[in-house]
């Protein structure tokens, strides 16, 4: 039997114990209007001739003259002889200004699926627009899974390997580790069969690619044999949580835990391997924690004390969910809640007196109450890995999509650039080529092998132009 998943913040109770708090104080922060300027949740109506598109939370937005869905290779080549600006798309879910191109979006979700699967090699062959769900769920019929998996598996296989897309495991590491190899097709038209033998520079720069060297048609992935985790979720203290988190990285396949903002709480979130009869994904909502931390927010937002006093009283302590399953049905959840992210990867040494000061800034303003995540990843060697110095920790801070989310830029990022950090290359940062050259040792033979196979540009976008100073083509 799974225990049941409890809702973490009994949100009604919150606000019942409003009404024993009166005062000016109370009144004034209950005038405030939460969302930031300028917030629109349609996309722009495009042009005549044009059609809209917008990422997963609406901050980037374009209106393309076509979204390009090629049925094979083939179709995919023809276009790419002819585009001007291309820029490729998996599922929209990245938060920085990869995709927007007015020009042709290439979408790839036509060439998905597994074709080739090798139990016994421990291989398989997917086309690059197969949603993450999709290629655990078709693996698993063939005797295989994938290591780990990020907290959501709507992302295609492109375009998670393309920003360097990660899950937890101190041991394991990000998506783009498993790949053996993969076919590009090149602003030319032409398509690459790229393995490290065949192409080794290629190989280590087109893991991790932002969209810029060409368009990915298909991947050959190194996998495991399916396995089932049990998952256990916990409520302790902040401090105990920090203090434990290295041990518990240490001795959990998959650990992580999330901070709630003003309570001195976190939950810590294990997966280890089980070989038992499963339970099944234990029932409940995410989403009601976060409105009890909304509602946390709205009401007593004014004062810190009473915030922290009332989380201390409505949350459950201890385990509060306990639950075994195949892999791809515990590691990834929906997030219903639309919502705007920072995330950097912190040198492990430095990752928690990060974490320490990310928290201090993030409680001076009041406003503050998504969950803040973080994460253990090990080291890979692809040449944009933000992991191919070492283990990192990764702290993501969330806003939600109609909140103010500029506090990142001005509050956040610097103590992760002060800690040594590399940001998340789908989530938001403020970036350019002059920080990334200095940052990544083999940066600068990426920019060159990218200009090589794109002298015109065909594939950057004012934001791409920016990250590899190439300002001219903007
Ligand atoms: C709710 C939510 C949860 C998330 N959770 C995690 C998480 O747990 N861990 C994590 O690391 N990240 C996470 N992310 C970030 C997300 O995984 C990445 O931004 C990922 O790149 C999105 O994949 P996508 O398929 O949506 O690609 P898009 O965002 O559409 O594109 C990403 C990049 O891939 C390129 N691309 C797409 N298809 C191709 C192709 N065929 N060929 C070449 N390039 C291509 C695009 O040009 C772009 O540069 C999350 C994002 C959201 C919104």
């Amino acid at each position: 039997m799974s225990t049941t998943r409890r809702n973490l913040l009994i949100g009604t109770g919150v606000v019942a114990a409003a009404a024993a708090v009166p005062g000016v104080q109370y009144a004034g922060w209950q005038m405030k209007d939460f969302t930031r300027a300028g917030y629109d949740p349609a996309p722009p109506p495009p042009p005549e001739g044009h059609v809209a598109w917008s990422n997963w939370s609406g901050i980037q937005t374009a209106t393309p003259a076509n979204i390009a869905v090629p049925a094979s290779e083939d179709e995919l080549a023809g276009l790419l002889k002819g585009a001007g600006h291309v820029r490729p798309v998996g599922s929209g879910h990245s938060f920085t200004g990869l995709v927007p191109c007015n020009d042709v979006i290439v979408d790839v979700s036509r060439l998905s699926g597994v074709s080739a699967a090798d139990a016994s090699a421990g291989t398989a062959t997917l086309g690059a627009g197969t949603r993450i769900r999709a290629a655990a769920r078709d693996l698993e019929a063939a005797g295989l899974g994938l290591p780990n998996l990020p907290d959501i598996d709507v992302q295609t296989l492109a375009g998670c390997f393309a920003t360097s897309t990660h899950g937890t495991g101190r041991t394991l590491h990000a998506m783009h580790a498993q790949i053996d190899g993969f076919r590009l097709a090149t602003a030319s038209g032409d398509i690459l069969d790229v393995t490290a033998d065949s192409h080794p520079e290629l190989f280590s720069a087109g893991k991790v690619n932002l969209g810029a060297l060409g368009v990915m048609t298909q991947y050959k992935l190194t996998c495991v044999p399916s396995y089932n985790l049990v998952r256990r979720v916990w409520v302790d203290t902040l401090d105990a949580m920090i203090e434990q988190a290295e041990s518990l990285a240490q001795q959990h396949r998959n650990f992580e835990f999330y901070y709630f903002p003003f309570t001195g709480y976190a939950a810590g979130i294990s997966h280890d391997i089980f070989e038992g009869e499963v339970t099944g994904r234990a029932q409940g909502e995410d989403d009601e924690t976060l409105e009890g931390l909304k509602d946390l927010r709205d009401v007593f937002g004014w004062s810190p004390w009473l915030r922290r006093q009332i989380a201390a009283g409505s949350l459950p302590k201890g385990v509060v969910e306990e639950s075994s399953d195949a892999y791809w049905k515990l590691l990834s959840t929906a997030r219903p809640t639309k919502f705007n992210e920072m995330e950097y990867h912190i040198p492990v040494d430095n990752g928690l007196a990060c974490l320490r000061d990310v928290i201090k800034a993030i409680e001076t303003r009041k406003d503050t109450y998504f969950p803040m995540e973080v994460r253990f990843t090990g080291q890979d060697d692809a040449w944009l890995s933000p992991f191919n110095s070492g283990t990192r920790l990764s702290i993501a801070c969330h806003a939600a999509a109609n909140e103010p989310y500029d506090y990142f830029f001005s509050l956040i990022e610097p103590i992760h650039l002060a800690h040594g950090g590399r940001p998340h290359w789908g989530k938001l940062h403020s970036l350019g080529y002059e920080q990334l050259v200095q940052m990544y040792p083999r940066f600068q033979d990426f920019c060159d092998l990218r200009k090589q196979l794109d002298p015109d540009g065909k594939f950057l976008n004012p934001y791409l132009a920016r990250l590899f100073g190439e300002d001219d083509h903007a």
